[in-house]
């Protein structure tokens, strides 16, 4: 079978590895993908844009891909479910109205507030005045956030009243276009944040090993909000205890919840997760699809065949799925960088080393990169994502640090302390 994979990250490159390992799959075509899927056996990319839909469909439909998995929330924000679906081109991710529980925090408020899901108090505002007084009336530490889709932009943790204002003019002033005309101010709350990504069929849930991302930019979780520098799974703090407790107050009420508005979500449904010091979860945010970096952690260690659990995800068959087989291993991503990130980024710099650190077992995702010449050079900020496995996260990460040390580029830069959290 053919698969097409939609969008160019780390994620993406790890999805098209994993996909490519199942004997169901012999070629992946990914759009627009990057240059680790370019040079990748068995795999080709395809210079179209991704909210192409037209285009996307009818390369589908002459190639006759078996399935479309999209990796990015855009084009599931922009509606490509529903447009895959009503030529009947089988699709995996959620429909526009399903993908607003990532593209609209207001309305996943909403929703979690009607299915009692466990969540940071919250109100949401259209007026710069009325937002302002409720920040005076809450004091400080409180969080700020756009309403739509800011690529993890849209949030500022205010740890005083002034950094929260300052947040709320730059916001109501048009910073996020339209993504910012609604803001959403919620409860500062504290604690480990873990990420649960379950693949759903609109009834059964499958949560995947439990990951943790790191994204603050500096060691020590200081500095900038990124996408994210890197990760780690499976996450200790997420107990099995801990799951159950997931699975019942947060993933199957929310399934519940989009099922009564109408709502067959069939995909990811990731759960950001902050587990309170009492060690209770409360959800930071739902999205819409995998989460990278944390894919790039998690897929290395699953065992099952991704494009069984998919369809069996788009066909509403994952009650009969089999238990999804996972390595006793754990793995440890580390994210690379350009410098610059996540400001303006140096970019076009060669890139060198990347086939010692595969000598010694890692999985080097990329994510900005491009082909020069026929020489691999940055092309964006997070620039190659390095995963390693290992008996424990120790070991897991004395692994990756090894292969990460063989990578070099000009302005590279990269977390020294990822997973650290998870050995202490
Ligand atoms: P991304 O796109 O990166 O997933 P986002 O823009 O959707 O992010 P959130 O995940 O809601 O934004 O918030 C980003 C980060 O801000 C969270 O991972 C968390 O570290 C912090 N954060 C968000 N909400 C809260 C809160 N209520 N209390 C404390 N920290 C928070």
């Amino acid at each position: 079978m053919k698969v097409l994979v939609v969008g160019s990250g780390g994620r993406e490159h790890a999805l098209a590895w994993k996909l490519l390992q199942s004997p169901n799959i012999d070629r992946v075509f990914c759009i627009p993908g990057n240059g680790g899927t370019a040079t990748m056996p068995n795999c080709q990319n395809v210079s179209l844009s991704i909210d192409d839909f037209e285009g996307m469909l009818r390369f589908a439909q002459v190639q006759g891909v078996g399935f479309t998995m999209v990796g990015p929330e855009l084009p599931l924000a922009l509606g490509i479910v529903d447009y895959f679906q009503a030529a009947e081109s089988l699709i995996f991710g959620p429909t526009q109205e399903g993908a607003m529980i990532e593209s609209s925090k207001a309305w996943a408020k909403t929703l979690m507030a009607e299915a009692q899901i466990p969540t940071a108090a919250s109100a949401t505002f259209n007026d710069l005045e009325s937002a302002q007084a409720y920040v005076q009336q809450q004091g400080a530490p409180i969080v700020i956030k756009a309403d739509g889709l800011a690529s993890g932009k849209g949030v500022t943790v205010a740890m005083d009243i002034a950094e929260a204002i300052a947040a709320l003019e730059r916001i109501f002033a048009g910073q996020f276009g339209s993504a910012g005309e609604t803001v959403v101010i919620e409860e500062f709350m504290t604690g480990q944040e873990v990420s649960v990504l379950a693949f759903t069929d609109g009834q059964t849930i499958r949560p995947l090993c439990p990951a943790q991302d790191h994204k603050r930019l500096g060691d020590g979780d200081t500095g900038p909000n990124t996408g994210g520098m890197g990760a780690y799974a499976p996450a200790p703090i997420a107990t099995r205890e801990l799951m159950a407790k997931v699975q019942t107050r947060v993933l199957e009420p929310a399934i519940a919840a989009l099922r009564a508005r109408g709502i067959d979500y069939r995909g990811c449904l990731y759960a950001g997760l902050m587990i309170t010091p009492e060690g209770e979860p409360k959800v930071v945010e739902f999205n819409c699809r995998l989460g990278d970096p944390e894919t790039q952690a998690i897929l290395p260690l699953l065992d099952t065949n991704l494009d069984e659990l998919i369809l069996a995800c788009i066909e509403g068959k994952l009650a009969n799925f089999p238990p999804l087989k996972w390595k006793n291993q754990a793995a440890v991503c580390i994210v690379m960088a350009a410098g610059g990130y996540p400001d303006k980024v140096d970019m076009g710099q060669f890139i060198t080393g990347i086939g010692k650190a595969e000598d010694i077992g890692a999985f080097v995702f990329q994510s900005g990169t491009r082909l020069k010449n026929n020489a691999l050079v940055t092309n964006g900020g997070r620039v190659l994502g390095v995963t390693a496995l290992g008996d424990n996260i120790r070991q897991a990460i004395t692994n990756v640090y090894s292969a990460v040390d063989f990578i070099a580029y000009d302005g590279m830069y990269y977390r020294k302390d990822i997973a650290s959290k998870a050995v202490v």
